[in-house]
């Protein structure tokens, strides 16, 4: 016998019949012994439909009141799944966040869960009764009873936030597609079932727009070390398993407060090699970095700014031993782009002895603040930030080498480190990887904007103002990119930094950012709403040369220009014209073997 938490997602509840097939499959597990805990979400599209008649009425209604409305969608699904559990003849009862006593932070529409009682579950199981809770939803204390909802999607962490609490042994997303697939199913038929992911490569697609999982989901699944399984509601398949290292022994209290940094990462082998001008357009990254893998080159890092009138900046990060080959091998590409019209200036760049530095933890998932932390840091101790890479649990920097000892100093103390510097190469043959293909998944994220800030005059602690005024107003930014060029200006040098964010904050970030100009002297804050973000994930990416190449290459064949790029370890995102983003998708896809053989089918 088991203690087993199910969730059922939207499309799984969105009929009578879905609801009635859902009680026939928790009726079959209870029968067989185990005890269970279902979660659900509301039925089909309720929430949208909530959230579009709050549109009618209000043009901005206030956060508390979305919450209150929103979390109605849940108490519906919950009552009639535990009627048709009763007439299954099963002992059921539905509880409320509130009932079962889910405490929250008290932030409307994005609240992290704080704790969970088990004594009212506990009771209820005893009982022999089938546990139905409203998934999204806490209440903020005990006292007020301020109901809060976790943020979209949020049922997911409800259910993985219950089976950690209560120890469970396994808990079982069951949704409208067979699993954590290759993509989306909905974009890319066929999209390929995956047995097994791991929860770092699992993050960053979740955060890249695979909304399959939400990822404050994975996160509490890899912190505390809950069996993680995604399955469809429709069939008997297994489905994905996620898996988790062994986790650290953590309090259960405050669950979704844990720490944001568990360590900082140092690598003090790095060169940098930086192409200046290049022409904007398709093809330039793919038959540099075509190149660079053919001479079974690594790359780090690459970034690849905004550009400014028609050329780009392409800089990328090698060990120091391979850096002059590297360089050779850019003069070459060089040259040869030279004949196009725009790159008569193209010049070349070389940084030897560089280090980068990283911070990492699940923990920053959704909170703004840590790189602006980390950059601040930095500031203070008077050091200057070249190249940023974000990803969803990291943040690193390439930073002078002679920088390297007071940095891990200052960020050990910023974020209460104890433990050295994990260096990324032992980490990096850790052996996460549990495939051959170097990409896991590929995901499409479309609900982004860019903005960039232009002429920022070059001076330490300009990053750490910015991305901390954002984080203010609960901002998250990705893929900043800091412009490898540093240009005068009314004779003062400034460089230009870009990011993505979510398209809904576009609008208040160019806002705040707009307001600081006269302050910190900048020119001008561009803002692209029409832009796509696609990204490939995979543990089998590190150490293998020529994997972003095979993305930049599928892009060119497509004549899709890549505006700019950013990767981590595990991660090539590039951001390409919004009405290009689906073909982008579907021909990174099939360049690395993702495909099936068989369509998914997709409920509608
Ligand atoms: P639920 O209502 O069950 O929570 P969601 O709509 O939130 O379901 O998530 C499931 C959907 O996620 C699928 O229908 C699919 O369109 C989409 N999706 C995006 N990327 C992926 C992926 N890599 N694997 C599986 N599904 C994906
Ligand atoms: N019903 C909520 C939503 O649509 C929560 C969820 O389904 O996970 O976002
Ligand atoms: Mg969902």
């Amino acid at each position: 016998m088991a203690l087993i938490v199910q969730k059922f997602g939207g499309t799984s509840v969105g009929s009578v019949e879905r609801i009635k097939a859902v009680a026939q499959r928790v009726f079959k597990a209870a029968k067989a012994g185990n005890s269970l805990v279902v979660v659900v979400s509301a039925m089909g599209k309720t929430t949208d439909a909530l959230v579009q008649l709050a549109r009618e009425i209000s043009a901005h209604p206030s956060q508390r009141e979305m919450d209150m409305l929103l979390s109605t969608g849940e108490q519906v699904s919950i009552a009639l799944l535990s009627m048709a559990l009763q007439d299954l003849g099963q002992p059921a009862i539905s509880l409320t966040g509130a009932q079962v006593g889910i405490i929250t932070e008290a932030k409307h529409s994005r609240a992290r869960i704080l704790e969970i009682p088990r004594d009212r579950l506990v009771g209820q199981l005893q009982e022999g009764k089938v546990v139905v809770v409203a998934g999204f939803q806490g209440i903020a204390s005990t006292e007020d009873l301020e109901i809060t909802t976790l943020g979209r999607g949020g049922s997911d962490t409800s259910a993985v936030a219950i089976a950690a609490a209560l120890g469970a042994d396994i808990c079982e997303i069951y949704t409208d597609v067979p699993g954590i697939l290759t993509t989306d199913p909905r974009i890319v038929p066929d999209a390929q079932l995956l047995s097994e992911i791991t929860s770092d490569e699992m993050l960053e697609l979740a955060s890249l727009g695979a909304k399959v999982l939400h990822p404050r989901a994975v996160e509490i699944a890899r912190n505390y070390g809950v069996t993680l399984v995604v399955r469809s509601s429709w069939t008997d398949e297994p489905g994905t398993k996620v898996i988790s290292p062994n986790p650290m022994p953590r309090n259960i209290e405050n669950l979704e407060l844990v720490r944001s940094v568990n360590a900082i990462e140092l690598d003090t082998d790095q060169g940098k090699v930086a192409l200046l001008r290049v022409p904007d357009k398709p093809g330039v990254a793919a038959s540099l970095f075509g190149e660079i893998g053919r001479q079974g080159l690594d790359v780090d890092l690459i970034v690849q700014s905004i550009h400014e009138g028609n050329s780009n900046d392409i800089a990328f990060t090698a060990s120091n031993n391979s850096l002059k080959q590297a360089e050779a091998t850019v003069q070459a590409i060089a040259a040869t782009l030279r004949v196009g019209a725009a790159a008569n200036e193209a010049e070349i760049t070389l940084e030897p002895d560089i280090a980068k530095i990283g911070i990492r933890g699940a923990g920053m998932i959704g909170r703004p603040g840590i790189a602006a932390q980390m950059f601040a840091a930095l500031a203070d101790a008077g050091i200057n930030i070249n190249l940023i890479s974000t990803s969803e649990i990291k943040v690193s920097c390439t930073i002078d080498i002679k920088d390297c000892d007071r940095a891990v100093e200052v960020l050990s103390k910023t974020f209460g480190i104890e433990s050295s510097p994990v260096s990324l190469s032992a980490e990096a043959t850790a052996g996460t990887a549990i495939s051959s293909s170097p990409v896991r998944g590929v995901a499409l994220d479309k609900n982004q904007a860019r903005l960039a800030i232009l002429h920022i005059p070059d001076r330490p602690g300009t990053a750490a103002k910015i991305f901390g005024m954002l984080a203010a107003k609960n901002i998250s930014v990705d893929m900043i990119i800091q412009s490898e060029r540093s240009r005068l200006f009314q004779d003062v040098a400034t460089r230009d930094i870009a990011f993505t964010l979510r398209r809904s904050d576009a609008q208040e970030a160019r806002k705040v950012l707009t307001d600081l100009a006269s302050e910190f002297e900048w020119s001008e804050v561009a803002l692209d709403e029409a832009i796509a973000k696609i990204s490939i994930v995979g543990s089998g990416m590190i150490n293998q040369p020529g994997v972003a190449a095979r993305m930049f290459q599928a892009l060119a064949e497509r004549q899709i220009n890549i505006q700019m790029i950013a990767t981590s370890e595990i991660k090539v995102s590039c951001v390409v014209r919004e009405d290009q983003g689906t073909e982008a998708l579907q021909a990174i896809h099939a360049t690395f073997g993702l495909a099936g053989d068989k369509k998914i089918e997709v409920p509608t």
